[in-house]
């Protein structure tokens, strides 16, 4: 029986690293790929996704997880190898009613997509992007219908590739109860003046470059395992523990690239501090995208929001743009970089109108996987919603429906998981507070081990082991709850 988990292993080892060479792939089509390379870049990932889903969907992975049934209900249910057995497991019932030619089509779609939305989105031009999205939509139907059984809403198939073990139903809860309170404080917000006119100058793109540097070291990690790469749309991605791709967007009338270099660090760190005796194994991944978004919120909100942050960094700003910060003091620059303000664009909503953009996704997400809503009208839904929940007209489908990569990319079912990860990281923020006394004292003197040996500890050895809930159960002592951030959102904002 021992041999068959060492069988087990050794395949998933191959198959863990051909997922990563896949991710590879895709950082360099996003950052470094000439245009035109995009032909050979589709096939190259189609054959590398195929060969990953052949290869786990296996019958010998069947044989050897059936095998292996009476060790892993011998073995204590914590232990590595039962968690191993496990995650496997779900994932090879649901892998296994999927053809790998549908898996490559996918990925080729998807892969397809990208240049065809990053023109259609440049030119606002929603036409010219529908017969992808209509391409990539179809593929998803065809997968939903291959692994639904069971499920109680379609969406629930979509989902679960995301965030693991979590229903639609949940999330529809959890977002019920966030809205009513979330559409209040926006309104009583939207009465105040705060002057943040400062963050909207002339911000030349070589100093944003050195700043996002700069924040990435204080924050701290091994050396020479981490780049930083401009993009279209920021991600963070990497073949491994010690080799961490992030990514960011420098706009030369903003300072957004800062806070998104900060979110993205927080995604690089999870990556960073994986188990490394789980390294090749799914159980040493991370955990669920809400798990890594919790991770991301904490440092760019908790964090890199926080007034004793700014204390000690403050200065450094003021340095790297005197002609802009010199007559600002802190408390006005933290007012300004607190502001709520309903807007466009999701990447660049302040935490209080985030959710009602997650919000809207999620919906027409649901309506488009249940045939409630016909792709070509989604800008028009997409407009109406963005009045309803925000009271912001969408002048063009560049700044409205098509200002998201995850579409192009065949991510459905994505979105929630952001907000479900900002909820969380109001929790683990407090659990980490509870835990490490004067943590807000040590964010001031700018020093980041405490809090990054804490999520090591609590959140990012954990890896993939255990379902999302039962991760930040272990991590915090509660479920998700969207109360500690309703009120986090108050005591900052109100
Ligand atoms: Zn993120």
């Amino acid at each position: 029986m021992a041999d068959a988990l060492e069988q087990l292993k050794e395949r998933l080892a191959e198959i863990t690293d051909l997922g990563k060479v896949g991710r590879l792939l895709s950082w360099d089509q996003q950052t470094m790929m000439p245009l035109a390379g995009t032909g050979h870049r589709a096939d190259q990932m189609a054959t590398v996704y195929r060969l990953a889903h052949e290869r786990f969907t296996a019958p010998a992975v069947g044989r050897l997880l059936e095998e292996l049934r009476p060790l892993e209900e011998s073995l204590d249910p914590d232990s590595d190898d039962a968690a191993l057995i496990g995650v496997v497991r779900r994932d090879y019932e649901k892998a296994v009613n999927v053809p790998s030619s549908l898996r490559a089509a996918m990925t080729r779609a998807a892969a397809e997509a990208r240049p065809v939305w990053v023109k259609a989105k440049a030119e606002s031009d929603f036409a010219s992007f529908l017969p992808s999205l209509e391409r990539i939509v179809e593929l998803k139907l065809e997968y939903v219908d291959c692994v639904a059984d069971g499920a109680a809403e379609r969406y629930d198939v979509l989902l679960d590739d995301y965030e693991p073990q979590t229903t639609t139903a949940e999330v529809r809860t959890l977002f019920e109860e966030l809205k009513p309170p979330l559409v209040e404080l926006i309104a009583e917000l939207r009465q105040r003046d705060v002057d943040d006119s400062f963050l909207h100058a002339d911000f030349p793109p070589e100093r944003q470059r050195g700043l996002a540097h700069e924040v990435i070291d204080l924050f701290g990690h091994r050396p020479d395992s981490w780049r930083i790469d401009p993009t279209e749309h920021p991600f963070a991605s990497g073949p491994g523990r010690d080799d961490i791709r992030i990514t960011t967007n420098y706009h030369p009338d903003s300072l957004e690239s800062l806070f998104s270099t900060m979110h993205e660090y927080g995604h690089g760190l999870y990556n960073h501090q994986l188990p490394q005796h789980l390294e090749r194994l799914p159980t040493g991944q991370s955990c669920s995208l809400g798990i890594h978004e919790s991770q991301s919120r904490l440092w760019e909100n908790l964090v890199g929001r926080s007034l004793p942050f700014w204390r000690f960094f403050y200065p450094r700003l003021q340095v790297t743009y005197p002609e802009v910060f010199a007559r600002v003091d802190l408390e006005r620059f933290h007012a300004g970089i607190r502001t709520a303000k309903p807007g466009l664009i999701r990447i660049q909503a302040d935490e209080v109108t985030y959710g009602m953009h997650v919000m809207l996704r999620f919906e027409l997400e649901q309506d488009i996987v249940e045939g409630r809503v016909a792709l070509r009208d989604l800008p028009q839904r997409w407009n109406e919603k963005m009045w309803d929940y925000l009271g912001v007209e969408v002048p063009d489908d560049g700044h409205g429906v098509l200002q998201d990569v995850h579409w192009s990319g065949g991510s459905i079912g994505y979105f929630s998981t952001y907000l479900i990860g900002t909820v969380a990281s109001v929790q683990i923020w407090e659990a980490a507070c509870r835990d490490v006394p004067d943590l807000e004292d040590q964010v001031g003197r700018g020093e980041f081990a405490p809090l990054r040996e804490w999520l090591g500890e609590h959140v990012h050895a954990l890896g993939r082991k255990f379902s999302p809930q039962e991760t930040l159960r272990r991590a915090t002592g509660s479920s998700l709850a969207a109360q500690p951030y309703l009120d986090y959102l108050r005591s900052t904002y109100a």
